[in-house]
């Protein structure tokens, strides 16, 4: 590995903000007017060593007693996700599941429970399985190879590489997309770090610059400098440690890199909901397959093609309908498509609905069927996707008169 990628030569200590925007080159200067001198990368984890000792996050809970399974499922939780918002799940997620054997034990509706809110839902359900296969085939024990961290569901190389050098200590790059920020500024790194060979050199600068000591530190600052201050708009250069050396900066250029992903029109596909109240104001939930689209959590039962409601009433529940409601439609966003999601309401003719639920397991959830009624106020212990969750809220802070059957959300 050398040490000759990127200009520096300038000094190691912070400047003045004056200072910088002194020295900043207007954007359209071409790139080779910069001195072409090496970057070493001990003064650059030097420079954010000493930044992170003054600024950096030191009292997340999750650097709190880091072992690797509270690494590793803080790490998930992140992916896409920011700090302030995971805070929560996470405290919740580990007063429910303090260990790999409590989380290996769960029943999946539990887990999904305690993600619901979260989004990318894959991510729990492969924590769940990685936490099954590493009791199983581990001895409850999490490998320190990298390569087998990688083997199990759900763990690229920077979650890997963030468990064995946080948790551990070892010497491993981590390549986040606060990481992914700070390098393509730094280093002016061209293209959508999506690519492979973005990516690719993404990683090797990481590499190159990952100390052997302090690796956690080192690590977790690159993190949090991407999180606080070399944020995705409107950078606080000015403060950066890194504004000495960083190409983008120097150029006048901290908005070009990284390069977006090229925009690509995001399909609409649209679904139609059966929002089933029995006589008791409950409703009815069904659980989708475990793969896919909101895989494993509970939902609406939802109409076919051209389906009506009351065919799927009659052959589902033997039902005829006593009054049928639409609701307003409303949008989902996806991350590859958007989904129109148009409800119905329906009320049963039936004076009392035909008993779905048997016995409840410890989620509250009956194990034999994929269908549950639900109070809309406490639906239980199931994993619900955030539409579906916020519309049981509304149902349930309008109340409603069962003599009278409305949603009252027309
Ligand atoms: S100088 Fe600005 S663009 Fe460069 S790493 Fe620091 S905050 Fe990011």
């Amino acid at each position: 590995m050398t040490d000759d990628l990127r200009p520096g030569g300038l000094p190691l200590t912070a400047p003045k903000a004056t200072d910088l925007r002194r020295h900043r080159p207007a954007a359209s200067d071409p790139p080779d007017v910069l001195p072409r001198q090496p970057w070493p990368a001990p003064a650059f984890a030097a420079a954010l060593l000493d930044w992170f000792k003054l600024h950096g996050r030191t009292d997340l809970p999750w650097q709190r007693q880091p072992t690797p399974y509270r690494v590793w499922v803080s790490e998930i939780m992140l992916q896409q996700t920011q700090v302030g918002v995971v805070i929560p799940y996470f405290e919740r997620f580990m007063a429910r599941f303090p260990d790999l054997p409590a989380l290996a034990a769960a029943d999946q509706d539990e887990v999904l429970h305690l993600w619901s809110g979260l989004g990318y839902y894959a991510r729990a359900r492969n924590l769940h399985r990685a936490a099954q296969a590493l009791m199983e085939q581990q001895g409850g024990l999490f490998p320190q190879n990298i390569d087998a961290l990688q083997a199990l569901p759900g763990i690229g190389r920077s979650t890997a590489g963030a468990i064995l050098s946080l948790a551990l200590g070892r010497r491993h790059p981590i390549l986040d997309g606060n990481c992914k920020r700070v390098l393509a500024r730094c280093y002016a790194v061209a293209g959508w770090p999506g690519r492979s060979s973005v990516l690719a050199e993404l990683w090797r600068l990481a590499d190159r610059l990952t100390p052997a000591d302090g690796v956690a530190a080192f690590n977790q600052a690159m993190m949090d400098l991407g999180a606080t201050l070399c944020t995705r708009s409107a950078p606080s250069c000015s403060r950066c440690p890194l504004a000495a050396h960083c190409l983008a900066f120097q150029r006048g250029r901290s908005d070009a890199y990284p390069e977006p992903k090229p925009r690509r029109k995001h399909p609409v596909r649209q679904t139609r909901m059966l929002l089933v109240f029995d006589t008791d104001g409950r409703i009815l939930l069904q659980r989708r397959p475990p793969s896919g689209v909101w895989g494993g959590l509970w939902v609406p039962p939802e109409l076919d093609a051209g389906q009506e409601a009351a065919d799927w009433c009659r052959i589902h529940l033997g039902w005829g309908i006593a009054r049928l409601e639409i609701l307003p439609p409303r949008r989902h966003t996806f991350t590859h498509f958007q989904l129109d999601i148009q409800t119905l309401a329906v009320w049963p003719t039936a004076s009392r609905p035909i008993a779905i639920r048997q016995d409840a397991n410890a989620a509250g959830v009956a194990e034999s069927t994929d269908q549950t009624w639900v109070n809309p106020a406490e639906p239980g212990k199931v994993g619900l996707p955030a539409p579906v969750r916020r519309l049981l809220a509304e149902v349930a802070a309008i109340g409603r008169d069962a003599n009278q059957p409305t949603t009252g959300l027309t």
